[in-house]
Order: C-alpha cells, then structure tokens, then sequence
C-alpha cells in the first residue's frame, strides 16, 4: 500500500459536511483546518487532521509539505464545452469591434463556425487538442469536468467527440463526465424537426447503447430549441435513462427555469435572465442552478445572473467556467471565483463551495470527489498562497503550485 502523507497547509480547505449539496448559510463554512494535514492511502483519504496528529499516524508514508500553503479539494467545472476543433479569434475581434452575435453568425463566425472545423477533424486530431484543453484545467486546479458534446451535430460526429471525452478520462488524469448536447444547434443541413428526429431515434439510442453520456443536455433558446422541442429531447433522454441538464434564461427569460422544474432536471444552466418566480420554480423542484459568469464577462455583457437571491431562496449553486471556443474560452475556476465575488456578490467561501461540492453533487459524484473527507478520492490543489480567499483576490494570477488526482502529482509548477 501507497501512503502520502500532506503536511503543513497553512488551511486545508476540507468542506466536511452533510453529505449532500449544500445550501442558504452552509454555503459559506468551509471546515478548515490550520496547519492541516491530510493522510492518503491508495489514491483515496484516509484522515484529515492537525499536521501533528496526521504525522503520528504517518509511519512509512512520503511526506508532502505543503509549507504553508493554502489546500483545496480539486475544482469540479459542472459545465465545459471541453472538446472542439478549432478557435474563434475573428469572433473574438469582431466583438471587440461591437459587432453582436447575429452579425457575427453572418459572417461565418459562431457555433456553425466550430462545427465545421469540429466536423472535418479527425478523431486523433480532436484528441489531441482536446488533451490540450486538459492540460489546461488540470493546471487551473480542476481535476473533474463535466464535458459537453454539441459541435457534431450528425450521428457520427457526436459519438467521435463522446469518444474523445470517454478516451480524456482514460488517457489523463482529468475525470471527464460525459453529456450529449446534440440539441445545442439545429445543422443548416436540416429544418428543426427533421433534426429533432435524427437527436431523438438515431443519436439517443446510439450514445445509450454504447454508454457514451451520463447526461442529455439541450439549448433551450430562441433561435436554438423552444419549449416543446427542448421537453421533447429531455424526456425522450430522461425515459432512456440519461440524468438531465438543460441550458435555460440566457439570453431571454423563456421560461426555462420553469421548464427545468417541470422536468425535473438535475441543473438549469446559465440562468442570466430568470425571475423570481423560476428561481421558486427550481427551489420547489430541487433543480441546481449553474452559474457561468464567465460567459457573461467575455461576451461584454453586465446581465449576471442573480446569485445571491438564489443563494438566499436556498438553492444549492453551482458555478462553472461554460468552457468553449466562442462566448466563454477559459478553463480557469480561479477566474470564475473572482467574477462570482465582484459580479455576482458572492462572498469567496460561497463561490468555493459552489465549485467544489455542490459542483461534485450535480455531476452525481458527491459521495467521491469535491471535498477533503475520509473515503473520497484523494484530488486535491495546492495553491501558492495562504488564505482561501486569495484565489478570487489576486485575479488573473495564477498560484497554483501543484495538483493531486487519486493521490498522483498530475501537474507540478
Ligand atoms: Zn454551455
């Protein structure tokens, strides 16, 4: 048996807790030990503890001094677009410009853009730069993501990209949690129900049988999938046996949250536009809201969702990066923690909580990842600072200074 024995962080950050999401004031307690250490055995958490007890038991282990550094469970992103071909730097330019995404769509830029690209590369192809983007998370001090298909859009192209993230989880140290979002476009090749179709008898059934997704997602929008459409592909998920997500309210407030509590899906993503009366809609239903501040930032826009009434209505939220080539390119968590503080009004101990193990509860992993407690995994952050609140403080820094998944160096500053 492998021991490893972490001592001396200045505040291991464990989340020890109810074993459930969290929510209202809970948000905030963070179970922090000082000068803590942490006792792994075989990739998973043996003991927490005071450094000086933890090294009592500690017999035989290797030692990691943490010197003094802040310790965190590793991040849990609950929404990345993680593997695409391809970026949209023009898009990018464009906006800088003033030019709004209806412009840019007509300019050959957008969704269809990446798919295009996304579509033409092959499998390895898509890997590779995929492997990338993991490197880039893992460095961040994300060791989960759920990823996201969506930039197929045919039957072939959606299960090379489900492939992709199935091959992430095998080949790196970064745990991929697979959603099929076949439903985030309709492909100019088809009209809407035709399309729907295809998603609902051919991609379903496929992605089902060869246990390629966890999670059905759709992109309930205007311009995108309405209300009966989106319910058509969630329920059609949902009887196969997928667990749900849907990306609701972002851009007009549709009713989204309301149809996320009529299904009851597992998380409304995004939210920017939702009422109050959606946000009762996802309290009643026990729907977790994702937050994707980043989007909002990198698009130019001020609309952030409301954060703080969802905190106080006794939501258990979650916020992610929306990783993807065009309105949100960042893997970094620690750069949503800093938009959920000046943006949103969280304070830094909600928002850690909220990418940590609210984030693992809606990815259906609570009860192994998103907090430093006896029997989980051991994935774990080590972070060139002292004090948690640091990460969302020194914004656009990073002070990652080493990353643990099952116990294992997987990145080293
Ligand atoms: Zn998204």
């Amino acid at each position: 048996m492998k021991s490893l024995a972490v001592l001396h962080a200045s505040q291991l950050v464990t989340l020890a807790g109810p074993k459930r999401a969290r929510v209202g004031s809970e948000l905030s307690e963070l179970a922090i030990i000082h000068d803590g250490g942490m006792l792994i055995r075989d990739g998973a958490i043996v003991a927490t503890g005071a450094s000086a007890e933890i090294e009592k038991q500690a017999r035989g282990a290797e030692i990691l001094d943490a010197a003094g550094r802040l310790v965190l469970p590793g991040f849990v992103d609950a929404h990345t677009h993680l593997v695409f071909a391809g970026k949209r730097l023009d898009d990018f330019e464009r906006r800088a410009r003033g030019e709004t995404y209806e412009q840019i769509a007509s300019a050959g830029g957008g969704i269809w853009s990446t798919v295009e690209k996304t579509r033409a590369a092959t499998e390895d192809d898509l890997f590779a730069q995929s492997k990338t983007h993991a490197g880039w998370f893992l460095q961040g001090g994300t060791t989960t993501v759920e990823a996201k298909s969506g930039y197929g859009l045919t039957l072939e192209d959606e299960l090379k990209i489900l492939r992709v993230i199935r091959r992430l989880t095998l080949e790196t140290p970064l745990e991929c949690v697979p959603t099929f979002l076949g439903a985030h476009a309709v492909p100019r090749e088809h009209k809407a129900p035709e399309y729907l179709d295809l998603v609902v008898n051919e991609m379903l059934p496929r992605i089902v049988a060869e246990k390629l997704a966890e999670f059905c997602d759709v992109f309930y929008e205007r311009g995108y999938f309405d209300l009966e459409q989106s319910r058509k592909v969630l329920n059609a998920a949902g009887q196969r046996g997928l667990k749900l997500r849907a990306h609701v309210d972002q851009l007009t407030n549709s009713g989204g949250a309301k149809l996320a509590a009529e299904l009851r899906t597992t998380t409304a993503d995004h939210l920017e536009k939702t009422d109050t009366e959606g946000v009762k809609a996802l309290k009643s239903a026990g729907v977790q809201p994702v937050l994707l501040p980043g989007s909002v930032y990198a698009l130019g826009s001020t609309a952030y969702p409301r954060a703080r009434e969802m905190i106080e209505a006794g939501l258990a939220l979650v916020i992610a990066t929306d990783f993807n080539p065009g309105s949100s390119p960042t893997p970094s968590m620690s750069m949503v923690l800093s938009l959920a503080c000046t943006q949103m009004k969280m304070s830094p101990a909600e928002a850690i909580t909220a990418s940590t193990i609210n984030a693992a509860y809606s990815l259906n992993r609570g009860d192994k990842i998103g907090s430093l407690e006896a029997g989980k995994t051991a994935n774990f952050a080590i972070f060139d600072c002292e004090d948690y609140r640091e990460l969302a403080y020194w914004f656009g820094l990073s002070q990652t200074h080493a990353v643990y998944a099952g116990g294992q160096c997987v990145f080293q500053a």
